[in-house]
């Protein structure tokens, strides 16, 4: 059984009304591991247990056909045995000591040690918050922090009188001459690897494959199962060099904080009640990067249907120069009778400035390393409110990219921008040998859950 459970997919420093900053919980083979640890994660973790036994319990009112889901197993602290930490920025890193504490005051000694790993400065910044809070632990539990390395960076050192008294000597990590670390960590259920990925600051994506246990057999029908591969990047403008480790991954997680192009927006109320057009809405208005978009409703928000072509066209700018979110124009499929050329990629020089990737860049890097799956996390605050629509046209977008032959979708504001729409499943126009069914795009929420079978897809429940 593997499983993983968003626990925050917001970019920025703090949470918002609707999301947490980022953390992911990974379920393999009946050990947890938590991937990145964003402040508020121990609620998050606390909450997404709530949830599911809600959901069991739930799921044991028979419904009239006597039909019942399959209860989803309750994430146990004491099964949590490893964090993974994929660089060092407030969202990303904030709450590690506070779960740290948490979960050393829950678990017993005899379960072994806490393996926390992730780059350089991580064990500095651990020891320094327990040391200035005057956190002890009173429990005999430890953990330990192992650092990956480069031949260019400073070993932290584990010197009796600066360690925490939780605290092990951890182990130092250096990347193999190839820059990646192979097989870092290792447990009964799956192997660790990692790469480095590129962000403003060091930055580190992991690679988990499952082990298959030894009794599996191949079923009746002749399937074998073959190991699962959980690829789980931070945040990243290029994650090319990690693609060595990440090819044919059953599951990308990817951050997409921008999209390549923007959304149109209505002032007024469209309610899903009203007929599919081609044409553009009246009564769209532009609104500006951090727009008044709070306190706006979903049901505000113009309603995706197949039919409708809901890209707006890419050269429309506030007179301000700001990027607007918003366009208050939409494009027919078959406006190619435009000559005015794309302006340039905007928001993906923004997005890769930023160190950060938009959606089609994320589908680009599926196509890459042929993953079958791509969830897509870590969004700005600015794609507010959130909704089904705004989550479809991440979708959209990814797939976009991911079917292109275009190798890394540079050409993306031809493609958007030209109002192509899409497909009845928001998936984009399906490239040559496409398989719809091999390949999933999910943009994530708080508490998204995917549950990877040994055969077929994944299958996704929000909780
Ligand atoms: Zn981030
Ligand atoms: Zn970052």
């Amino acid at each position: 059984m593997i499983s993983l459970s968003f626990l925050g997919s917001s970019a920025g420093v703090a949470p918002l009304l609707s999301r947490a900053c980022t953390a992911g919980l990974l379920h393999i083979g009946g050990q947890l591991s938590l991937i990145d640890c964003a402040e508020g994660t121990q609620r998050q973790f606390l909450s997404l247990r709530h949830r599911i036994r809600q959901r069991n319990e739930s799921n044991l009112l028979a419904t009239p056909s006597g039909i019942r889901r399959i209860p989803l197993p309750l994430p146990a602290l004491s099964s949590l045995k490893s964090i993974f930490i994929t660089h060092m920025h407030l969202d990303h890193c904030m709450g590690l000591p506070v779960f740290l504490t948490y979960l050393l005051c829950n678990t017993r000694a005899s379960s072994g040690p806490l393996e926390i790993f992730g780059p350089p400065g991580i064990r500095l910044f651990i020891r320094s918050i327990l040391h200035q809070t005057s956190t002890n632990m009173w429990t005999d539990a430890k953990y330990r922090v192992n650092e990956l390395l480069t031949s260019s960076d400073d070993v932290t050192p584990c010197e009796e009188d600066d360690m925490h008294s939780s605290e092990l000597i951890g182990r130092d990590l250096f990347c193999g001459t190839d820059g990646l670390w192979r097989q870092l960590h290792a447990t009964s259920a799956f192997d660790v690897s990692a790469g480095p990925i590129v962000h403003r600051v060091p930055c580190l994506g992991y690679v988990f494959t499952s082990h298959i246990p030894s009794t599996t057999q191949a079923n009746d029908s002749g399937y074998s199962p073959v190991p699962k591969k959980i690829v789980y990047l931070g945040d990243t403008s290029d994650p090319s060099a990690i693609a060595p480790l990440a090819q044919g991954a059953s599951l990308l997680v990817h951050e997409a904080t921008f999209l390549d192009d923007v959304l149109p927006r209505p002032t007024g109320k469209l309610k899903s009640k009203s007929k599919p057009s081609s044409k553009a809405p009246q009564n769209v208005k532009p609104v500006t990067d951090g727009g008044k978009s709070e306190g706006v409703g979903d049901e505000d928000i113009l309603p995706a249907t197949p039919a409708e072509p809901v890209l707006p066209h890419p050269s429309k700018q506030t007179t301000d120069g700001d990027v607007p979110l918003y366009h208050d124009a939409i494009h027919s499929p078959n406006s190619g009778s435009d000559k005015s050329p794309p302006p340039p990629d905007s928001m993906r020089n923004k997005a890769v400035t930023m160190g950060h990737s938009t959606a089609s860049m994320a589908g680009a890097f599926a196509r890459r390393i042929d993953a079958r799956a791509l969830a897509l996390t870590h969004f700005s605050s600015r794609y507010r409110p959130w909704n089904n629509f705004v989550a479809k046209e991440f979708e959209r977008h990814a797939m976009l990219a991911w079917n292109s032959e275009d190798e890394d979708f540079r050409g993306v504001e031809n493609v958007l921008g030209r109002g192509v729409v899409a497909s009845s499943n928001s998936s984009g126009s399906p490239g040559e040998g496409f398989q719809p069914q091999e390949r999933q795009v999910k943009a994530v929420s708080d508490f998204s859950y995917v549950e990877l079978p040994e055969d077929g897809p994944g299958r996704w429940t929000q909780l």
